[in-house]
């Protein structure tokens, strides 16, 4: 392809961008984003960004002269609001279009609204982007409370975050445990217990809420739940994200909890590949179809589908892996659980470094590591080589999982 144009500028888009310059394409580029910046990281931004210890300058992935350097052309700012896969052009929202040989959708995911009564108040905040944080900073400076509604890794890792600033911090779940979607219940538990003792209230089996304003202001001042109060100078919601998959539905691409790609990241039209958040792509490991909302996955699909683009055949097919960091606990998942029939735990799950190990007939299919960065490393690779293991090896933590007979 002559021209290819990425639209959205994450994460996806800096590794299609440096595997499309470094594989030899020699075309245009054109990079579109709705915010105003070069890609950059997300993952500090609830940890130490929104802590204020890691500038603003350290979270672009590539500095500006890195893009100038490779003659990739950058409309940041835009918005894409239409593909015309006939004419194969691209329409932004200053009315300008944009013709494309290839493709790649890469608008990564939204965060999810939560329709309470009392959600619009002022106050109430949602963290996806730079901006979301740079805002939620200069709230949080005459704050004294936080209430945060969802104990997912957002949540929590604002709540370790703001706790550490010194603000009051609740967080209401409405599932019995934290990141309960995510995690064991013995990792569920060992976070629960980091963030007690940092002094950081948990509320579980959170049911009815509703945001209740100062009388006669739009500004928030509690979240009330299950008929109780708990006051709120701000309040976060983190109920989880929603691939932003709209302007491929609105092209008529298949989409079903994200956009469709298949092993190769091209989407049900050959010229329009997609990578990230936004996609479903099928995993030749687990079986099915996953939507993964990580660092890596971005990176690797990005990788495969910029590969293909310049036609070097190349197959998603990588082991998942994801971290979050709360105070000073480390959690590493690898692989996916789902499909397992037994779980092997490893270590005390008291004693801030332990593992929980999930099988399917003795494959090892995921590891959940809390601060045992040596286990996350081995899972990585005994997953990849679909290593069979027998439990009681796997249960003895003196037994180091790269040493174990695979
Ligand atoms: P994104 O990085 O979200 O980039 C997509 C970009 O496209 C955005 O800038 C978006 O505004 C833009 N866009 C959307 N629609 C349009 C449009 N129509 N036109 C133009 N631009 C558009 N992952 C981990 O592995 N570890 C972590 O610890 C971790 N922590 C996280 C903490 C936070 C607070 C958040 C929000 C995410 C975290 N993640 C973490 C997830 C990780 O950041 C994402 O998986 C990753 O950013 C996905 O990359 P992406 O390129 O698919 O999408």
């Amino acid at each position: 392809p002559e021209r290819i144009v990425i639209l959205g500028a994450g994460h996806a888009a800096a590794q299609a961008i440096d595997t499309l310059r470094r594989r030899g394409h020699r075309g245009s580029i054109v990079l579109v984003g709705d915010e105003p910046h070069l890609p950059y990281q997300r993952p500090p931004l609830s940890k130490k960004y929104l802590a204020g210890t890691h500038e603003r300058s350290r979270l672009l992935i590539r500095q500006a002269r890195y893009y100038s350097e490779r003659a990739i052309e950058t409309r940041l700012g835009r918005r894409a609001l239409q593909i015309d896969r006939r004419t194969q052009r691209a329409r932004l929202d200053d009315g300008s279009d944009l013709a494309y040989d290839a493709l790649l959708i890469a608008t990564g995911s939204r965060a999810r609204a939560l329709t309470v009564p009392g959600a619009d108040l002022d106050g109430v905040r949602y963290l996806r982007t730079m901006a979301d944080v740079d805002s939620l900073r200069t709230g949080m400076e005459s704050a004294r409370r936080i209430v945060i509604i969802g104990g997912g890794y957002i949540g929590l890792e604002v709540a370790a975050t703001c706790r550490q600033r010194g603000l009051a911090v609740t967080v209401l779940e409405t599932q019995d445990r934290v990141m309960k979607r995510v995690v064991s219940e013995e990792t569920s538990a060992a976070f629960t217990a980091e963030h007690l003792r940092n002094g950081v209230n948990i509320i579980c089996g959170a049911g009815s809420l509703e945001i209740a304003s100062h009388a006669g202001t739009q500004q928030v001042r509690a979240v009330v739940c299950d008929g109780c109060e708990h006051e709120a100078d701000i309040v976060l919601i983190g109920v989880g994200a929603a691939a932003a998959q709209e302007l491929a539905c609105d092209a008529g691409l298949e989409c079903d909890n994200g956009i469709v790609v298949d092993l190769h990241g091209r989407t049900s039209d050959a010229s329009i590949y997609a990578a990230g958040d936004c996609t479903s792509h099928p995993s030749a490991r687990y079986g099915g179809y996953v939507r993964l909302e990580s660092v890596d996955n971005a990176f690797e699909q990005a990788t495969t589908a910029a590969l293909n683009m310049l036609g070097e055949p190349a197959e998603h097919d990588s082991v998942p892996w994801f971290w979050s960091e709360q105070f000073d606990l480390k959690l590493t998942i690898t692989g996916l659980a789902s499909g397992h029939d037994t779980v092997v735990v490893r270590g005390d799950p008291t004693s801030r470094c332990f593992s929980v190990c999930y099988l399917r007939g003795n494959e090892l299919l995921a590891v959940e590591s809390v601060g045992n960065s040596k286990d996350a490393i081995a899972a990585r690779r005994l997953i990849a080589a679909r290593s069979h293991l027998e439990p009681h090896h796997l249960a003895n933590p003196a037994c180091g999982l790269d040493r174990l007979p695979a």
